[in-house]
C-alpha cells in the first residue's frame, strides 16, 4: 500500500509551491511533511477535492489564517491512499465511472443486446437442437407420465365411443400419417381416444408420437376431412418437437444444461408441464402458424383443401353456436391470425 505520495504545497494566501509529502496516518488523519517540517491535520481539518479526469488531486487544509494547499499529479497514488478515507470510496467510485462511463455505458448496451439475442434466438435454437437430439426413450418416459397424470387428474378417461367409431377415427388417423409421408418416422406415431371429462372437445400431441383424441372432438367433427386435418395438425407438432422446445424455452438454461449433461430425471421431470400446455394450447402462436401451415399444404395438395383446417379451427373455438364468424374472429385476434394464414394458403399464396 502506498502510504505516502509526493506533490507540491502552497501555503495560506502563496501561490509559490515546495515540495511537499502527504501521507496517512491512523484515523484518517493526514500529515503534511514540508521542507522538512511535519503538520498533522485531523479529519475535520481537510478536504479532499473531488477528482476530475486526471486532473492533479488536491487537498484543502484549514489554518487559522486560511486554507493552505497540497495538489499532486501522482492520481494514481492518490487513489491508493484515498481508499483508506471513508470519502474516497465514494468518490473513486464516481472517478472510476467518469473514467470509464464509455467503456460502461458499452457493456450495459452489448450485455441487453446479448440477452435480447440469446432469448431471441439463442435459447429457441438450443431449445430446438436438444429437442431433436434427445433419445426416443425419454420422450416416451414424458409421454407415459403426462397421460398418467392426465387421467389420475381426471381429465381424460376410458372412450365412450364404439368400436366401429373407433376404428373409423384410426383409418383417419392412418390416413393422415400416409398424406404426411410419415408411416416410417422415428417417432412412435399412435392414435388414443379418450373421453374428454373435464377438457371436452379437443385432441393434442405428445413428444413420443402419440395423439390423442377425445369422443367430444370426434362428435364436434362435422366431416372426416376436419378430423384428418387436425390430426396432420398434430403430427406437425410432434415432427417439429413443439411441445419439447416450449417447455424447454420456458425453462431456460436450466433446462438446457440439464439435457446437455444427459440428466434424464430433471428432463423427464418437464413432462409434469405437457399436460397443462397441450390442453390449453399454449403453444407458441408461431408453432400453431407451423402446425397449420404444414396440415393446410397437405390438405391443399391432397385436394381435399385447407377449409377444413379453418372450419375445425372454429368449431373448436367457438362456444357460441350462433354467433356470426366474422364477429366471433374480431374478438379472438390470434385465430383471426391463423384464419388469415389458411385463407392465404388456400388462395394459393
Ligand atoms: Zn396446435
Amino acid at each position: 500500500m502506498v502510504a505516502e505520495v509526493e506533490g507540491e504545497f502552497y501555503e495560506v494566501g502563496s501561490s509559490r509551491k515546495v515540495a511537499a509529502k502527504l501521507s496517512l496516518l491512523a484515523f484518517e488523519e493526514l500529515e503534511l511533511c514540508v521542507a522538512g517540517e511535519r503538520r498533522a491535520y485531523q479529519k475535520a481539518r481537510y478536504i479532499v477535492e473531488p477528482p476530475l479526469g486526471s486532473l492533479p488531486r488536491v487537498v484543502h487544509f484549514k489554518e487559522d489564517d486560511g486554507d493552505c494547499r497540497f495538489e499532486t499529479s501522482d492520481t494514481a497514488g492518490f487513489r491508493e491512499l484515498e481508499r483508506n478515507l471513508s470519502s474516497g470510496k465514494l468518490w473513486s467510485g464516481v472517478a472510476w465511472l467518469e473514467g470509464h462511463w464509455k467503456g460502461t455505458v458499452a457493456s450495459v448496451v452489448l450485455l441487453a443486446f446479448f440477452c435480447f439475442g440469446f432469448f431471441q434466438w439463442g435459447l429457441p435454437a438450443l431449445a430446438k437442437k436438444v429437442a431433436h437430439d434427445m433419445p426416443q426413450s425419454w420422450r416416451v418416459s414424458m409421454t407415459d407420465q403426462s397421460i398418467a397424470s392426465m387421467k389420475r387428474f381426471d381429465y381424460i378417461a376410458e372412450s365412450d365411443l364404439s368400436s366401429e367409431e373407433q376404428l373409423r377415427v384410426q383409418d383417419i388417423f392412418s390416413d393422415a400419417l400416409a398424406m404426411a409421408g410419415l408411416q416410417d418416422s422415428e417417432y412412435d406415431y399412435e392414435l388414443r381416444l379418450f373421453a374428454g371429462k373435464a377438457i371436452g372437445a379437443n385432441a393434442f400431441a405428445f413428444p413420443s408420437g402419440l395423439v390423442v383424441a377425445t369422443d367430444e372432438f370426434v362428435q364436434l367433427c362435422e366431416t372426416d376431412e376436419q378430423i384428418k386435418a387436425v390430426f396432420l395438425h398434430e403430427l406437425a407438432h410432434v415432427e417439429e418437437q413443439h411441445g419439447i422446445r416450449g417447455l424447454v424455452q420456458r425453462g431456460g438454461v436450466f433446462i438446457v444444461f440439464s439435457i446437455l449433461v444427459g440428466d434424464a430425471s430433471s428432463v423427464i421431470s418437464l413432462a409434469e408441464g405437457i399436460p397443462a400446455m397441450v390442453m390449453n394450447s399454449q403453444y407458441s402462436q408461431r408453432f400453431e402458424m407451423e402446425s397449420d401451415t404444414f396440415a393446410a399444404e397437405l390438405l391443399q395438395e391432397s385436394g381435399i383443401g385447407a377449409e377444413a383446417m379453418e372450419e375445425i379451427l372454429i368449431l373448436l373455438h367457438k362456444d357460441v353456436p350462433d354467433l356470426p364468424v366474422a364477429t366471433f374472429l374480431s374478438t379472438h385476434p390470434s385465430l383471426q391470425e391463423r384464419v388469415d394464414n389458411l385463407r392465404e394458403i388456400q388462395a394459393g399464396e
